[in-house]
């Protein structure tokens, strides 16, 4: 017999994968109640995704979980790929401008990866709950409801949960997409790759990538944590499909043996093989009224470049946010879609990136072949490529720079001289000259110091808030100080969100009073004047995933309360205020 249960939640998440964690983390973090649910009876144990990307370790910072993630796993900073035992070209992620905080990519199992954001939960009050699987739901307007089966004491039950939201986490497979009617569109290629987890007996640098550029097929060897432990990637896409070896320790030592220079190598054990067909799909729509999609349930591409974990945690950290400036009844309803509007060309872009590159170097054509084995090599030997390459690898080039969410206000030196379609080309042509970061982009990092003396830094005062931060600079000298201290203490109407305002000077010789609304940072050397383009008073407003949403120079009030109510969709300021 099956009992049944009812309660009720803000927000419901299906599948505790990291999208799931993350965005349970996130809503926590936020102050919003969710519940977390899973099917399985507990967490998967196998190490999956590997690579953790600069983008994604500048998020697990602000969550918390970065001082953990490092505690294990291995710092990767170069990838070299051979022809037998010559050296075709070499990529060094010192080549990547402007320098990330974190110059590497970090290496880690994703089930430890789970571990530390379940721990994170856990520390935010939250839990993973196991064994409960959502087997159907229905919307209203006003409510999600949900039916969720589980076993307790032997015995089956359902529970049915009332929800405000409902996130479908919930994988690849997931029940949630399919309930909404909707399809992960695209191709199942035809590239199939062996992965294993192996020990191997071979001495390879443990700080790089070795790939193998051989005629028979591309074999690439990462380190991983645990003693000769590596992860391999065998691509078998050249042998005819009915003829394809399962990822056997004895297959895949053969396959080193034949297509790398260790003719010797010998596989000792191989904890985890898998064979992997590649999918290069998506979903058309990530918002179907109360419910959201995110992660591996939205896309699905290649393992090369190792970023669908990575993808769906920043799918999650764009989304947390917002459902909870909805959910605390901050911000309106259309705040919501944003998300897709921001993270469906980002995942659009990655499936077109590594589909691309899935089809150079994992390939049957002959004719690829040679070009890959070739002039590939060449064209990567030039760091200016490389640094272009490896930015995008590293999800260090992705912005939100089309967003709704990004808007400037800048005084035009021509304003009133043209008519207003002219003068509105003349500024976007200023936005795109903007050396700085620019609207839609993420901050950058620099030192700087409080009034009393003490050290801090941009990115420690901005990940101490968990709303949004109001940077004013004050521009260079001291002329504007005062002016800007009395801005900040005079924009106190933010519609109920949560801000905290920083005032920004290159120099303290004058005495300058903070208020408790205001803080004071020192920026002694105007190194982060000129990283913000900010010799002039300027205004930065940082959204809590750490990327500019409004910048003004110089500030202008109202044009902040108009981003606020007009994109943000907060608050009830709806004048009409030009901005780009
Ligand atoms: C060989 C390989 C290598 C990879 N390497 C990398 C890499 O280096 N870097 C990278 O970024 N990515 C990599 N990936 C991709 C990465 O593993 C996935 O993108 C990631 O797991 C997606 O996370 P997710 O949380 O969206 O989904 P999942 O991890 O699939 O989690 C979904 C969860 O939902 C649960 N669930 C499903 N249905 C229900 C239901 N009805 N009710 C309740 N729970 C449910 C599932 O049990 C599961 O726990 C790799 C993948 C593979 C296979």
């Amino acid at each position: 017999m099956t009992d049944s249960v009812t309660s009720e939640t803000e927000v419901l998440i299906v599948g505790s994968g990291p999208t799931g964690l993350t965005t349970a983390i996130e809503l926590r973090r936020h102050g919003v109640d969710c519940r977390l649910i899973e099917k399985e009876d507990s967490s998967v144990e196998t190490s999956r995704a590997l690579a953790i990307q600069p983008r994604t370790l500048q998020a697990f910072e602000d969550m918390g979980v970065l001082d953990e993630v490092l505690e294990e796993g291995v710092r990767v900073t170069d990838a070299t790929a051979y022809d037998d035992d010559e050296s075709l070209f070499h990529l060094d992620m010192d080549n990547v401008r402007p320098p990330s905080p974190y110059p590497f990519i970090w290496f880690l199992p994703q089930n430890h990866t789970e571990q530390i954001l379940g721990h994170r939960l856990n520390e935010l009050g939250g839990e993973i709950e196991f064994d409960r699987e959502l087997v159907g739901f229905g919307q209203w307007d006003d409510r999600v409801a949900a039916t969720v089966r589980h076993r307790e004491d032997g015995k089956e039950q359902t529970e049915e949960i009332t929800a405000n939201w409902l996130i479908g986490s919930d994988g690849a497979h997931s029940h949630v997409r399919e309930t909404l009617g909707l399809e992960l569109e695209g191709v199942t290629t035809e590239q199939e790759v062996l992965v294993a987890d192996a020990k191997a007996d071979w001495k390879l640098p443990n700080t790089e990538a070795s790939i193998w550029f051989h005629e028979e097929g591309v074999v690439a060897v990462l380190p991983m944590p645990g003693e000769d432990l590596w992860r391999l990637f065998i691509d078998v896409t050249p042998i005819p499909q009915a003829e394809r070896p399962d990822a056997t320790i004895d297959v895949l030592q053969r396959l080193l043996r034949e297509r790398t220079i260790h003719r010797n190598v010998t596989l000792q054990d191989a904890p985890w093989t898998s064979n992997f067909v590649a999918n290069q799909r998506m979903v058309s729509r990530y918002r179907s009224g109360r419910v959201f999609l995110a992660g591996d349930s939205a896309h699905i591409h290649n393992p090369l470049g190792g970023l669908g974990m990575n993808l769906g945690i920043q799918d999650a950290y764009n989304l947390g946010w917002k459902l909870a400036l909805v959910c605390g009844g901050d911000a309106s309803d259309a705040l919501l879609d944003t998300y897709e509007e921001e993270r469906k060309p980002i995942a659009k872009t990655v499936l077109d990136k590594t589909g691309a590159s899935g089809s150079v170097l994992v390939t049957a054509n002959p004719l690829v072949k040679t070009i890959r084995n070739t002039a590939l090599p060449r064209v990567l030997r030039s760091s200016r490529i490389q640094a272009r390459i490896l930015r995008a690898m590293t999800q260090l080039d992705d912005t939100y720079r089309g967003s709704s969410l990004a808007a400037v206000h800048v005084d035009s030196p021509l304003a009133g001289l043209l008519n207003s379609t002219v003068e509105r080309e003349v500024r976007d042509l200023l936005e795109d000259s903007w050396r700085a970061p620019k609207a839609g982009e993420r901050v950058l990092d620099g030192s700087c110091r409080y009034l009393n003396g003490t050290e801090t830094s941009l990115y420690d005062e901005i990940h101490e808030q968990t709303g949004f931060v109001l940077l004013l600079f004050a521009g260079d000298g001291t002329a504007e100080v005062d002016s800007m201290v009395h801005l900040a203490e005079e924009l106190t109407d933010f519609g109920g969100l949560e801000l905290h305002q920083y005032v920004v000077i290159s120099d303290d010789e004058r005495d300058v009073s903070e208020s408790p609304v205001v803080s004071v940072l020192v920026d002694e050397d105007g190194q982060l004047h000129s990283q913000y383009d900010a010799h002039v008073p300027t205004l930065y407003l940082v959204r809590p995933d750490d990327y500019v949403g409004f910048r003004s120079q110089p500030p202008h009030a109202a044009s902040l309360t108009a981003y606020l109510s007009n994109r943000l969709h907060v608050g009830d300021d709806d004048r009409e205020v030009d901005l780009r």
